[in-house]
């Protein structure tokens, strides 16, 4: 039997017609690059977050980078990001020559850990008694954000990090590209920080037919400035008041997007249903006790964006699955701290060691609504097979 990682062909034919009928008015109109169907969907986001400024970006690293640019980021300023994450969450901002400083992750959730980054604050800047952000000891470089990740579908333990934000005075930057519609403590992803990033990838729960992302944000002067960012800094057509990019969504993207919303919480419930039900199986195999499974916190709900066990002798366990035909990947096999890009900035093998040692072991299974129950049996017994389980 195959299992495969992902099934986007699958899935776009059980929703074939719908998206045809979606796409050919904009072919008709030819309007291609924002317009009505982009504002449709920045509505549905709008709808769905229950964050009023809403803005269809061309990439969810577009909507990071912009995010930065709309709190003034810079040269002068650090950001703390966990590590263990995709890159663009570092990449975006350094781009902006914003210093990605690392912290580590809750082991259980594999997101920023905010006992790490009250300890990194307290060890490496002077917190300052006039209101202004904290300062780095070394480089005199100003702490002006922190953007957790709501990594694999499922909330940073946003409450710890607003309340850090609230304490020093710098804004919460929301990564949100993995977690669309996963709630913590019944907020929506997107809806607690200062700005949000959201990814539509396709391979993202909510995936687009090419790249796009969005921003929202509840501050009404940030939402109109990130709009202006996005098309090159001005409102009016070749009137610029400040330096932007190209950041549009495409029509056609929003025009998918907005059918697959639609069908959003349908899918995360197809997937919670398998999350369930590999869990089930991995203890009718007995093997809670050789792999860990992942963990949910009690006061969040998961979009299984990834199914992500830990597994000892994991990347042997990755070769017997690949054998038999099903697919896994390691997200991320090596943290951004440990990166050749980012060596200048003096960072060690052993600095973050939870973010380290869930790079050699964690390992992602097959996830999505159209696995069927046949499949996920499968995997589990090809993996109880593999630590001699039966
Ligand atoms: C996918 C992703 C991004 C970037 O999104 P793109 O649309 O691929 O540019 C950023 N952060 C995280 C955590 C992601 O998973």
């Amino acid at each position: 039997m195959k299992v495969p990682l992902l099934d986007l062909v699958g899935q776009y034919k059980s929703i074939q017609s719908e998206i045809q009928a979606a796409i050919a008015p904009v072919m008709e109109s030819q309007m291609l690059i924002l317009g009505a169907t982009v504002e449709k969907f920045e509505a549905a986001m709008a709808e769905l977050t229950g964050v009023k400024h809403s803005i269809a970006m061309s990439s969810g690293s577009d909507a990071i980078l912009i995010a930065a640019m709309g709190l003034g980021l810079g040269r002068e300023d650090d950001v703390i990001v966990p590590s263990f994450t995709f890159f663009a969450t570092a990449g975006c901002i350094a781009r902006l020559g914003i210093r990605p400083v690392f912290a580590d992750i809750d082991p259980k959730t594999y997101c920023l850990s905010p006992d790490a980054v009250t300890a990194l604050i307290a060890r490496d800047y002077v917190v300052k008694k006039d209101g202004a952000p904290p300062v780095n000891r070394k480089t005199g470089r100003a702490l002006r954000g922190i953007m957790p990740v709501h990594l694999y579908g499922q909330c940073a333990d946003m409450d710890a990090f607003l309340k850090i934000g609230e304490i020093y005075g710098i804004p919460i930057i929301e990564d949100a590209a993995q977690a669309i519609d996963a709630h913590y403590q019944g907020r929506p992803a997107g809806s607690m920080g200062t700005i949000s990033c959201f990814s539509f990838y396709p391979t993202k729960n909510l995936g687009a037919f090419g790249d796009a992302g969005h921003v929202v944000t509840p501050d009404p002067k940030l939402g109109d400035l990130i709009r202006k960012l996005r098309v090159h800094g001005g409102h009016q057509r070749y009137y610029h008041d400040i330096v932007g990019i190209n950041g549009r969504m495409d029509a056609i993207q929003a025009a998918v997007l907005s059918v697959k919303i639609r069908h959003l919480k349908g899918w995360i419930r197809a997937r919670q249903e398998r999350a369930a039900r590999y869990a089930a199986l991995f203890a009718k195999h007995g093997l809670t006790g050789t792999v860990t499974l992942p963990f949910t916190a009690p006061d969040r709900d998961h979009t299984w964006h990834q199914y992500v066990i830990r597994a000892p002798r994991r990347d042997a366990l990755r070769d017997h699955l690949k054998a038999a035909e099903v697919g896994s990947e390691v997200y991320y096999p090596l943290p951004l701290h440990m990166q050749s890009c980012f060596a200048d900035l003096g960072c060690r093998e052993g600095d973050l060691p939870e973010s380290e040692k869930a790079a050699k072991e964690v390992l992602a299974l097959p996830i999505y609504p159209e696995l069927s129950e046949e499949q996920q049996g499968w995997v589990v017994a090809k993996i109880a097979e593999f630590y001699g389980k039966r």
